[in-house]
């Protein structure tokens, strides 16, 4: 009655066999005798390389559309908007496109509000129901700060607009078209932000689907493992970076457990198998979860720079190619182009094996020193472990530098008192670790790993009170 949204997929019919219509359900497939069905093709099966994950023969079009709704209704659908009139009691819209657009759009239809703004020549507007309008100039301000960071990092974004709009919460997620962002209202338009301790997640959410404008639609990714890496795995990415330019990194931390903690809850309820990340099979809490995590270790070994220079270059080389797609074998070759040899196998740790850390701060103790410092002797026990698909671990050296921080408050608090007094990288090995330190302020909490660089099965016990 007020409040439509709905895809292609859904509204059109559509030619051939589509593989997303098999059953799924194990159990199901077994009680019918039906073979196992992989959840993903290989990422060595080039003959995949040609399709997208929106299946065989669907690649960047060109787009026009008409649609029309209720009288009292703006109706929206990818494109600017051509002509707006009204015919027989209804009001209609001629909507058309001026750059390539993958082959899944959308229509929306609701009585809106429509906040308006311009950013360096990109219309951003912000469709929502009049009652809720409280992150609405969050959602704009987002807008703005990721179109700058991706346009800056990445490159240009390919439209001259940017729409968000709010849908019925009968389904909570936010979801990127070509210039087109329906967004919930359960995860955004009614979100109460009030209290600063909470992590923004509105502005978050809009940057990553901003950032979806780069990552799905301006490269797509091969129907092999590791697909949803190269969309899902770089918008994380590449949100965070605008979160981080805005919060400072030291609020990082509390961003990073959670996803870390989600990741790590995520392989506890595997029904199949945990496949390393550049195979992830669609599995959510590898490619939103882990990639987080992963990505935020290569940029702390890489630095910014770097790793934007290997992204940017990966998005110049596939940008609107539909042969081949690319695959995380290529997003791997493109970031080892901007690492050292070391820094190359640490990225093959996180990319192709399961690799789990187990950092501890056992003990902390401070002493004055003559000259009026205070020295820190700090026990760390460290160890890794690699997982197989199924779970099992064996356990692995430990030969890698590790940020060891001192702080003067709690680093868990984000409203931002707390000052970091120390924070360098130490060598560790694995067992126990003795690491002594001078610094001229008392800490009140020192810390290993604190930051969320590695996939520490516990990081609940990696920073303690002095
Ligand atoms: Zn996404």
């Amino acid at each position: 009655e007020n409040g439509t949204f709905i895809d292609n997929a859904s509204l059109f019919p559509s030619f051939g066999f589509n593989a997303q219509y098999l059953i799924t359900d194990r159990h199901e497939r077994r009680k019918r005798d039906l073979p196992q069905r992989p959840r993903a093709n290989k990422l060595e099966d080039t003959s995949r390389y040609g399709e997208s994950g929106f299946g065989k023969g669907v690649t960047f079009i060109d787009f026009e559309t008409t649609v029309s709704t209720s009288s009292d209704q703006i109706a929206i659908a990818p494109g600017y908007l051509q002509k707006e009139w009204q015919d027989n009691g209804r009001r209609y819209f001629h909507y058309k496109m001026d750059a390539p657009i993958v082959n899944f759009f959308s229509y929306l239809s609701a009585r809106h509000k429509v906040k308006k703004d311009v950013h360096n020549g990109v219309n951003i507007e912000v469709y929502y129901h009049p009652e809720h309008n409280w992150n609405v100039d969050v959602m704009v301000k987002s807008v703005k700060d990721s179109l700058d960071y991706f346009t800056h990092a990445f490159g240009p974004y390919q439209h001259r607009q940017m729409r968000i709009i709010e849908f019925p919460g009968y389904r909570s997620f936010a979801q990127s078209f070509a210039n087109t962002v329906p967004y919930s209202e359960e995860i955004g338009f009614i979100a109460d932000l009030r209290d600063p301790e909470d992590i923004d997640y509105v502005y978050y959410v809009t940057a990553h689907e901003v950032a979806h404008q780069w990552w799905g639609h301006q490269v797509g990714a091969a129907n092999v493992q590791g697909q949803s890496i190269i969309v899902e795995s770089l918008s994380q990415y590449s949100a965070i970076m605008v979160l981080r330019e805005r919060f400072g990194e030291e609020k990082m931390r509390r961003f990073l457990k959670y996803e870390l903690d989600r990741y790590l809850r995520g392989r506890g309820s595997e029904l199949i198998e945990e496949m390393p990340f550049m195979r992830s099979e669609s599995q959510q809490y590898i490619h939103y979860r882990k990639g987080s995590v992963v990505m935020m270790a290569i940029l702390d070994r890489l630095g910014e720079e770097r790793v934007n220079t290997a992204l940017k270059n990966f998005l110049e080389d596939y940008k609107f190619s539909d042969a081949p797609y690319p695959t995380t074998l290529d997003l791997q070759a493109a970031l080892n182009t901007q690492a050292t040899e070391e820094e190359q196998q640490f990225i093959a740790d996180l990319f192709e094996r399961i690799t789990l850390y187990d950092l501890k701060m056992l003990s902390a103790e401070t002493d004055e020193t003559n000259e009026g410092k205070i020295q820190v002797t700090m026990t760390v026990s460290a160890a890794k472990f690699e997982a197989e698909g199924d779970g099992r671990e064996t356990e692995r050296e430990v030969d890698e530098y590790i940020d060891i921080a001192l702080f003067s408050g709690d680093p868990e608090d984000v409203s931002g008192d707390t000052k970091v007094l120390y924070n360098q990288k130490h060598k560790l090995t694995n067992g126990e670790n003795t690491i002594t330190v001078t610094v001229e302020e008392k800490p009140a909490y020192v810390g290993v790993d604190p930051f969320v660089k590695m996939i520490d099965r516990d990081s609940g016990d990696n920073v303690i009170q002095l």
